[in-house]
């Protein structure tokens, strides 16, 4: 809700039946946020400097309202009038910049913070050992750094200017309250409560079905998301029907939750009005008595039923930010949790990797977090000559691609260790140990940008010609040449432009730009057609004599070419030599090289 349409002094005013995402039980996480304020302190200042003015003229607006009645209706001459209205004037003109000047600079923070607090979380993230990213679902992250940063926004930028400014106001106008006419402001003391606890009684019932509504939208929503985003397989079974009576039914039952607390609300809303409008008429009607009878003035009539409005208003209001507040602590506290995350992956390493060195496993054995049970790698002893081109094979689940993982350190091994030359990896500066290396994975990994941006990924400031010469060795140059604004053309997100050969390409090509001393391919090829395969085996066959190159290939024909090529099984090395010498005295890769040579023939 924005503060203009919250400072409006409403019947609705008095209820809080809005969004909620998860509250915190005490305010103790918003603490945390005073370190991303304080840099903007001089603003600081100036808002709460603003916000005491802006209190402080609308308190004096009372006083406005007596001199108005008194002096300027019912004095005898118009120069009454003229000195009320030109003191109005003075105080509404204050009032009109110190808000001004507060709504700017509270704002401003609030939006300030919000950024500073994505990018922080952002720029933390980005480091996190990818397996963070398995046990934490990334669409709960980005939520967690669009919502909850927006819900700190509003926070600071309106909540906590409101609440400060309500509680001066209703101290401010209770005092004068008082001091105006006793014998009311008790007998308004005592009322407003009594009035005020049904409301907060039926306010909560509100609340609670406004979360139940909120709930079974975004249910509705995520169901459609997956209907969407299967809609070949939806369409292939014919399941249009079931998937409408489904939906429907989802969307029956948000109506369902909705319709029971827009009933509440209209309840809610009606009894407000008529306990507000009930205290209004009681309180003109006995402090008429006491004009008619002259033990006050009209005026001071006025200026009372002014205060006491200012408190009901900044009673509600304050009951509102209240939940606010609550809501923003959870924010605040499930943020600071992702600020505090620290990777795994230690990067305390100082050295520099040396250049040309043997990369060697040395009885390392690693399982994963979430499988400790299970290793994927155990007593892995295997050294690696610089220049070297070595081939893993083995059944699926063998732990090549565990290999891979490991020498990139997304993990650590669990005993033993990887080293490159003397140094064990964890002893290497993460960047330079990374700037050696070029993966290709899989599944390429393409971002939202053109062919240029997506090639030139890992390489700084590379020209249009070496990223065509590198499109050219990945034999992805001509492909390329056809696509509507070449070297420019956009992919879409995760390249959805692209077939899945074409991806592989650009993913080769990235990675012979970034010119590495080591080349991870993992089934590079496997996407490819036989003819792009070829010319592709060519290409690598050129580059991989350069550097040092590991290969995962299913296929025998692509890793035949290879040095080495090291036989695994259940996180072992079985055997490594030449195709010549496995097929001689390995039973496991002659098993291999018999099933292919066979499917291949089917084929
Ligand atoms: P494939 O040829 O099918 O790609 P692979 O030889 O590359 O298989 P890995 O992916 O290294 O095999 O897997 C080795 C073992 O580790 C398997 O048992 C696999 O189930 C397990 N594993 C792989 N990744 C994870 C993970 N992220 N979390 C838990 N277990 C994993």
């Amino acid at each position: 809700m924005t503060e203009s349409a919250r400072g409006a002094p409403s019947a609705e005013g008095l209820v809080t039946p809005d969004d909620t995402p998860p509250r915190a039980k005490s305010l103790a996480p918003l603490r945390q946020l005073l370190g991303f304020l304080w840099p903007h302190k001089g603003r600081l200042i100036g808002a709460s400097v603003a916000l005491v003015f802006t209190a402080g003229a609308q308190l004096t607006l009372g006083y406005g309202v007596k001199m108005l009645i008194d002096e300027g209706f019912a004095g005898s001459d118009p120069s009454g009038l003229y000195q009320a209205v030109i003191f109005m004037l003075i105080i509404g003109l204050a009032m009109a910049v110190g808000a001004m000047i507060r709504f700017y600079l509270v704002s401003w923070l609030g939006e300030r913070v919000s950024a500073d607090l994505r990018s922080a979380v952002f720029n933390n993230l980005v480091h996190m050992q990818p397996s963070y990213f398995e046990s934490n679902h990334s669409g709960e992250i980005m939520s967690r750094l669009t919502t909850d940063t927006t819900l700190l926004q509003t926070l600071i930028g309106s909540s906590v200017s409101l609440a400060v400014r309500n509680a001066l106001t209703l101290t401010g106008a209770l005092t004068l309250m008082v001091i105006t006419n006793l014998k009311l402001s008790l007998v308004i003391l005592v009322a407003v409560p009594v009035t005020l606890i049904p409301i907060l009684v039926f306010g909560r019932r509100v609340r609670k079905l406004s979360n139940r509504s909120q709930q079974t939208i975004a249910e509705v929503g995520s169901h459609a998301g997956e209907i969407f985003q299967s809609i070949k397989v939806v369409q292939s079974f014919n399941r249009e029907a079931a998937e409408k009576a489904a939906f429907g039914h989802d969307v029956e039952q948000a109506f369902a939750v909705a319709r029971a607390r827009v009933r509440q609300r209209a309840l809610l809303t009606g009894f407000a009005i008529l306990l507000l409008m009930g205290g209004m008429v009681g309180m003109m009607w006995s402090g008429g008595l006491d004009v008619i009878e002259g033990r006050m003035t009209g005026g001071e009539l006025g200026a009372f039923v002014f205060y006491a409005v200012m408190v009901g208003t900044a009673f509600a209001t304050l009951s509102e930010v209240w939940g606010d507040l609550q809501r923003a602590a959870g924010a605040a506290e499930r943020l600071m949790e992702l600020l505090a995350e620290t990777s795994e992956i230690a990067d305390t390493g100082t050295l520099s990797a040396a250049s040309q060195s043997v990369l060697s496993f040395d009885k390392a054995h690693f399982a994963y977090p979430s499988r400790p049970s299970h290793p994927a790698l155990q007593d892995f002893s295997l050294d690696i000559e610089h220049g070297e081109s070595v081939a893993l094979v083995g059944p699926s689940g063998a732990g090549k691609s565990t290999v891979f993982e490991l020498i990139l350190r997304f993990y650590d091994p669990t005993a033993g260790a990887i080293k490159f030359g003397d140094a064990d990896l964890r002893h290497l500066s993460l960047e330079s140990w990374r700037e050696k290396i070029a993966l290709v994975p899989q599944q390429p990994a393409l971002f939202s940008g053109d062919i240029f941006y997506n090639i030139a990924y890992g390489a700084t400031d590379p020209s249009q010609a070496s990223v065509e010469s590198a499109a050219r060795m990945a034999h992805a140059h001509d492909f390329i040449q056809t696509l509507p604004d070449g070297y420019r053309s956009h992919l879409g997100a995760q390249g959805v432009r692209l077939s899945g050969g074409q991806r592989q390409r650009i993913a080769l090509a990235r990675a012979i730009l970034s010119d590495p001393e080591l080349l991870l391919l993992d089934e590079a090829t496997s996407a490819l057609d036989t003819e792009s395969e070829w010319h592709v085996q060519q290409a690598l066959t050129e580059i991989m004599r350069e550097r040092t190159t590991i290969i995962i290939a299913h296929r025998l024909s692509t890793v035949i070419n290879a040095d080495r090529i090291v036989v695994m099984d259940e996180g072992r090395v079985v055997d490594s030599g030449t195709h010549d010498a496995l097929m001689k005295r390995c039973d496991l890769y002659q098993r291999l090289a018999k099933l292919q040579f066979q499917s291949e023939r089917v084929i």
